[in-house]
């Protein structure tokens, strides 16, 4: 007798999809080729993991929850191109992915940001991604300088790839009901990181300071998670930024020229 289908547990954000309307959405947007590979995170119940395996070549599926991992290994015995691996999707390897791979995933939402920040990482191997996320995460990833949602996710988001918001999903769509509302994010790659960005250790370092503290100036938030002063006046000269503004106002242009400035600073960044 096949397994039974274990009870939800909310702790995993497990939020099943069971519209098929909002399947067929979800890869017609990822427009997959028959030669593409895909990264699936999170297969839950494996309806959307079935369309994968339909339209790739092959589909790399991880799940957390050990016991909906059984049923799906059942459930989908008769997808030959499946490789369901059970874990932890914030320790897989990404660096192993074939290259080109297209992420596709309905996101567990409690480790949407730190799975998001993996996935930027590895943009290297992944061709393109469409996810599925509580809305206001997908606000924060499109928000301009200026908004309200601009933040630290905004400007590492858009240095790395270009996300677009392609459509908001009704959480009638799910089961059971998430709390929150859910929007679907493409994300194409960018040919060239867009300004470039010599040290990118330094930049990442730069925006979250610059964001760590959002109600100050900027001198004043790079001052008080530990660059020098006076390092910090000279780059936000040589880099033509006022240094009243705050760092919700800064463009990607600017926080790379920010960047830049710091770096030529030498020995006041270094021992930052
Ligand atoms: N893809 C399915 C769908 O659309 O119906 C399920 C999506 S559900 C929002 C998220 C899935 O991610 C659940 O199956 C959950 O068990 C799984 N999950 C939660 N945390 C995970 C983690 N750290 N690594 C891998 N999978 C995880």
């Amino acid at each position: 007798m096949p397994s039974a289908l274990p009870p939800p547990r909310k702790r995993l954000g497990q939020h099943f999809l069971i519209d098929p309307n909002m399947i067929r959405k979800i890869i017609t947007l990822a427009d997959l080729r028959p030669e593409e590979d895909v990264l699936e995170i999170g297969p839950g119940r494996g309806d959307l993991t079935r369309a994968l395996c339909t339209a790739a070549r092959s589909v790399i599926a991880v799940e957390l929850d050990r016991k909906l991992a059984a049923y799906l290994a059942e459930r989908l015995a008769d997808c030959h191109n499946l490789d369901l691996q059970i874990g932890d999707a914030l320790a897989f390897p990404y660096e192993t992915l074939p290259q080109g791979t297209v992420v596709v995933a309905n996101l567990p939402y409690y480790v949407s940001t730190p799975l998001l920040f993996k996935l930027l990482a590895a943009r290297d191997r992944i061709a393109r991604m469409v996810l599925m996320l509580q809305t206001d995460v997908a606000r924060r990833l499109v928000a301009q300088p200026g908004d309200r949602e601009y933040g630290i996710l905004s400007v590492l988001a858009q240095y790395a790839a270009e996300p677009s918001l392609a459509f908001q999903v009704s959480p009638n769509c799910f089961r059971p009901r998430p709390a929150v509302g859910s929007a679907v994010v493409r994300f194409m790659k960018k040919d060239q990181p867009h300004p470039r960005v010599t040290d990118e250790a330094l930049f990442t370092k730069i925006v979250r300071a610059a964001f760590a503290h959002r109600r100050k100036t900027l001198v004043n938030s790079l001052r008080d998670e530990g660059l020098d002063p006076a390092t910090i006046s000279r780059a936000l000269e040589s880099a033509g930024v006022d240094p009243a503004r705050r760092a919700e106002t800064l463009g990607l242009e600017e926080f790379a020229s920010l960047s830049h400035a710091i770096a030529a600073e030498g020995k006041g960044y270094v021992e930052w």
